[in-house]
């Protein structure tokens, strides 16, 4: 059975032995069939030890500052940031996509699970911890960051449904996931030792019925390829690195519908004086 839709028809995509990915004919999603909450995920794979490998721990500020400067001229395409004056990043990693608002006197907070991350932080209101749909938080946000972190929860519903009661009205959640309607990217998902180890990702159909159900609405969808932070880390690590310090730009571009990523900008519909009244 599909765990976003629940239909009851669903295939096997690729079968790695112990596990399966599966596709559903109805939505598209994509799923492993063995349940690894992203909590236990994140506590196993070796990322608490704070062993970090060399090529991480002294070139990762290359990728890191492209993807968010990058993320960071994507939101000011699309929103008037002037405006803004909070920014939630979950999954925020050493923290260099929050640093830029931070350095404009910006209200900001990072979540992020690895230790091997936070031990190298550059951002002063980045903090070590697990996110879900049980995170207890007081504050608001006028933008929250879900960047490449998505695709690790099993649940996308509750945890954006989670996101949007963090938002104050008006707000925007930025995503972005790997690309659902890409062969290229369902072939390689849930495969071990790729970035798609990981846990379910959405279509366009699927992200469409989404958005509508946590009652959002749908800014912008678009495609966009490589993603560095992941591309980096495998195969001709040196040839990459050295083409991204040369070339910035080339980590991040537009692509047609079959690019590797998608990146998703949802706005919190502002709920009408009739409606409330209801
Ligand atoms: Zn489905």
């Amino acid at each position: 059975m599909c765990i976003v839709c629940s239909y009851d028809k669903v295939y096997i995509l690729n079968d790695f032995g112990n596990y399966s990915t599966l596709r559903c004919t109805n939505c598209g999603a994509v799923f492993t069939d063995k349940v690894i909450d992203s909590k236990t995920y994140s506590q196993t794979e070796g990322f608490q030890t704070g062993h970090v490998p060399f090529h991480k721990r002294h070139f990762d500020y290359i990728p890191g500052n492209i993807t968010a400067r990058f993320y960071y001229n994507y939101l000011k395409e699309h929103i008037d940031l002037t405006k803004i004056k909070s920014v939630l990043d979950i999954g925020a990693g050493r923290g260099y996509f929050i640093k830029l608002f931070e350095d404009k006197g910006i209200k900001t907070r990072g979540i992020e699970p690895r230790f091997d991350e936070v031990a190298f932080s550059v951002s002063k209101n980045l903090q070590y911890g697990f996110f879900d749909e049980n995170y207890s938080v007081n504050e608001k946000f006028d933008i929250v960051c879900l960047a490449g972190v998505l695709l690790f929860f099993r649940d996308n519903y509750r945890i954006l449904r989670k996101v949007v009661s963090m938002l104050n009205p008006g707000g925007y959640i930025f995503i972005m996931n790997p690309n659902a309607d890409s062969e290229r990217v369902v072939n390689h998902f849930g495969k071990r030792g790729t970035p798609y180890n990981t846990a379910c990702i959405l279509t366009r159909k699927g992200w469409i019925e989404m958005v509508e159900k946590i009652g959002c609405g749908l800014v912008d969808y678009s495609f966009y390829e490589p993603n560095i932070l992941f591309d980096m880390y495998y195969r001709r690590r040196i040839f990459k690195l050295i083409k991204y310090l040369l070339f910035p730009s080339s980590g991040y571009q537009r692509a047609g519908e079959d690019g590797y990523n998608i990146m998703l900008l949802l706005s919190k519909k502002t709920v009408s004086p009739e409606k409330a009244i209801l």
